[in-house]
């Protein structure tokens, strides 16, 4: 297996290098302080290209391949999380079932803007009474005058209450309520429809300036050109985009992890005590040996599922797999980078600590931990 990064993919990789340096380190802190979606920073990075990542240029995008938005976001995470969040999102879940599943029409109506860097997407699957079980959903659509009228309550919806936010791309129950045989459709619901309302952004642990919020439909009506894809694979659907966004959440916690590896070496050989650097001690060595050896052991494992998309192979178990081991590791590496810190990794103001914060959620978004075990057991035949 090669995962060496072709001509296009490396450039490519520069550029979000240096944008991540140059703009996102210094300008994004403050947008984390103050919980504020920085979209000047989305704004400009759309300038770049990079809001169509995995868009064909035919649509607006450049057409990067996965591994080559693996090897981009490795750079964009390493900057900061909440951006990286918002971005990924917007490339993965918010942009892809328009590109994948959308008609002509609508990809030219509203796949274009968000490829092109003008609006940002959001994914609205997740409801108050439904997360892990997708089928559990209850906003419903039903048939009304040559369109449809939806009715229910998303949550954690991230991308939707932003000023480049364009609406959001949900899932819905239609047919007969009571039907042992629920099916389901996705619709575009654009921001200023009537009956469509949003709560305030929600305060997480972490990721301060990713905007998530609670999403309110009451009697909202769409012509019957805002369905996207099947009428009756809406479901289907969801899944197979939230395959892509497992791969980008195991690659923003390779990016976490190569961020506090970082800072807890250079620590390391900075703090003195008992009259030499802690990084003499065999302590703080092995922390710092283990982090880096499953990093590698990570990056192969989400490498691997990327190009398995990109060669148009099966990628679902190692999406998951990929995830599930990323996330964990970025998990406990951010709580080891801490323990390096001492007193001052707990402290907010060092970076360490905001990423400390940012890591719980990889293990929760887009499929718990827990149900990637479930999808990587079915895979082997459980
Ligand atoms: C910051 C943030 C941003 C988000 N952005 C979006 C977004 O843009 N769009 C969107 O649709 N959603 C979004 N989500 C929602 C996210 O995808 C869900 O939180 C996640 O899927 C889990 O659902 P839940 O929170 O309802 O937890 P639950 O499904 O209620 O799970 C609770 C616990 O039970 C466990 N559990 C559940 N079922 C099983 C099972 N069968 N076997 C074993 N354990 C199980 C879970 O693993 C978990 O530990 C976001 C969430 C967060 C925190």
């Amino acid at each position: 297996m090669d995962f060496s990064l072709t001509e296009p993919e490396r450039e490519l990789a520069e550029l979000c290098r240096d944008f991540a340096q140059k703009e996102i380190a210094t300008r994004a802190p403050a947008a984390w302080e103050e919980a504020r979606c920085p979209t000047d920073l989305l704004r400009e990075m759309g300038e770049l290209g990079l809001l169509g990542m995995l868009v064909p240029e035919e649509w607006g995008g450049i057409g990067m391949s996965t591994v080559g938005f693996v090897a981009a976001m490795e750079q964009i995470g390493l900057a900061d999380q909440s951006v990286a969040a918002a971005w990924q999102a917007h490339v993965t879940i918010g942009s892809l079932p328009l590109f994948l599943f959308g008609n002509d029409e609508q990809r030219d109506r509203w796949l274009r803007p968000l490829a092109e860097g003008r609006t940002l997407g959001a994914f609205g699957l997740t409801e108050p009474d439904a997360g892990s079980d997708a089928r559990g959903i209850r906003t419903r659509a039903e048939r009304r005058d040559d369109g449809w009228l939806i009715n229910g309550r998303k949550t954690f919806i991230s991308n939707a209450g932003t000023d480049m936010s364009f609406g959001v791309t949900l899932l819905a129950r239609t047919g007969p309520a009571d039907s042992q045989a629920p099916r389901y459709a996705s619709f575009v619901v654009e921001k200023d429809t009537p009956g469509f309302t949003m709560g305030a952004k929600m305060r997480g642990i972490g990721w301060k300036g990713l905007d998530t919020r609670e999403l309110y439909f009451d009697d909202v009506w769409v012509p019957d050109d805002h369905l996207v894809g099947d009428p009756d694979l809406g479901l289907g659907q969801f899944l197979r985009t939230l395959e892509v966004g497992r791969i980008s959440i195991a690659a923003l916690s390779l990016s976490l992890t190569q961020a506090v590896l970082d800072l807890a070496m250079d620590y390391a050989r900075d703090r003195v005590q008992f009259g030499q650097p802690i990084s003499k001690f065999q302590a703080v060595q092995f922390k710092l040996a283990d982090i880096a050896t499953e990093l590698e052991a990570a990056r192969w494992l989400t490498y691997r599922a990327a190009s398995l998309r990109d060669a148009g192979q099966p990628f679902q178990k190692e999406a998951a797999m990929a995830k599930l081991k990323a996330s964990r590791l970025a998990a406990w590496a951010a709580s080891e980078a801490v323990q390096i810190h001492g007193g001052v990794g707990y402290m907010l103001e060092s970076p360490v600590a905001r990423f400390y914060c940012d890591a719980k959620v990889l293990e929760i978004g887009e499929g718990t931990n827990e149900i990637q075990h479930l999808v990587i057991a079915r895979a082997l035949g459980c």
